[in-house]
């Protein structure tokens, strides 16, 4: 049976072109797409499109557009076998990440792509991404489920579980890594499916449930030599802030300095919720390994495990969205809820 794909473009370079004008790059509307990509009807496929309106360039995105995107998923999602998501490279990662949070009980691939040359200029790599997003978010397997049926970003080649991504390069055409996890596919001369890895669902009739309330109330504060005291309980204390997002050395580190200590059981008492994130871009965090890493543990630091930063963002939203209870979602924390760490 023919599948059915419904392409949603929010903006970013993949449909960008030149303001004569002004020599800055300008989203142009998704026909104009479609005419660059004839090969896309070559596929047993029948694609429908949805433009967001106004286009963006994924700098400017907010969480509204997050939610706006999985409402449209939800109200469309009997219609199609799978969706593909146009998105600037810039944020691509937090809103893959965030979505895989929203969407509970995803049973169809969300495959987000972009480019990093406009898809009108030669050399572009958004012809062979846009062409690799469809066939995966329509690919099935003997039993007619989806191959994929998980939020990931498709780019150059691969195919990288949204939650575990990021941005890794500015200019190269393999822009995204998700170096803690394997990819989930690979473009060669065929698709090669890691089978293993794929999450699938418990029940394939699952109803999918939206996660519309998103709480935005976190930090993110970058650990580095000079980080004064003002900056800090700014960052952990303010009273606008729920939780913070610690982005530590290494395996989980941070100054030992006792202002910095007092600072985070003041937050502690505060009942501030502080997640402990490396600022590595592989590997995890251990707060056992060293005595700077087990003193914040004690001041009532939770490790983030190997979790991303964009991940860690969008599941305190989803999680703080849900409830107003600090205990809860902690517990919530350190549980892999899609494959966002590995334990
Ligand atoms: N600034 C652009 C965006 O994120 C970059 C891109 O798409 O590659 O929308």
């Amino acid at each position: 049976m023919t599948a059915s794909i419904l392409i949603i473009y929010t903006g970013g370079t993949i449909g960008m072109k030149e303001d004569p004008l002004d020599g800055t790059l300008k989203p142009f509307d998704f026909s104009q797409i479609m005419e660059e990509v004839p090969e896309l009807n070559k596929f047993d496929v029948h694609i429908d499109s949805h433009t967001f309106d106004p286009l963006i360039d994924s700098s400017d995105v907010e969480p509204a557009l997050w939610v706006s995107l999985a409402e449209l998923i939800r109200d469309r999602y009997e219609d199609y076998d799978g969706f593909v998501v146009l998105h600037g490279t810039d944020t691509m990662a937090y809103s893959a990440s965030t979505l895989s949070f929203m969407l509970e009980g995803l049973t169809k691939p969300v495959v987000f792509t972009g480019s990093q040359l406009p898809i009108g200029v030669p050399r572009t790599d958004g012809k062979e991404n846009l062409i690799s997003a469809v066939e995966i978010a329509a690919a099935k397997d003997e039993k007619g489920h989806a191959r994929v049926p998980e939020v990931c970003i498709c780019f150059d080649s691969l195919l990288l579980r949204g939650n575990r991504s990021t941005k890794y390069s500015a200019e190269a055409f393999n822009a995204f890594a998700s170096p803690n996890c394997p990819p989930l596919a690979e473009a060669g001369i065929n698709i090669r499916y890691n089978t293993d890895l794929i999450r699938r669902p418990i029940y394939w009739d699952a109803l999918l449930h939206v996660q519309t309330h998103l709480d935005t109330r976190v930090s993110i504060l970058k650990i580095h030599p000079g980080m004064t005291p003002t900056v800090a309980r700014l960052f952990l204390c303010a009273p606008d802030i729920r939780a913070c997002i610690i982005e530590t050395y290494g395996s989980g580190n941070a100054l030992s300095k006792p202002w910095f200590l007092d600072i985070l059981h003041e937050a502690d008492r505060m009942g501030k919720i502080m997640l402990n994130v490396t600022q590595c871009k592989s590997g995890t965090v251990n707060m056992s390994l060293y005595a700077t890493g087990a003193t914040l543990k004690q001041a009532g630091v939770l490790s983030g495990n190997d979790i991303t930063t964009e991940a860690a963002l969008g599941k305190l939203f989803c999680l703080m969205g849900r409830s107003d209870n600090n205990q809860w979602v902690k517990t919530m924390l350190e549980k892999d809820l899609c494959g966002e760490i590995t334990k």
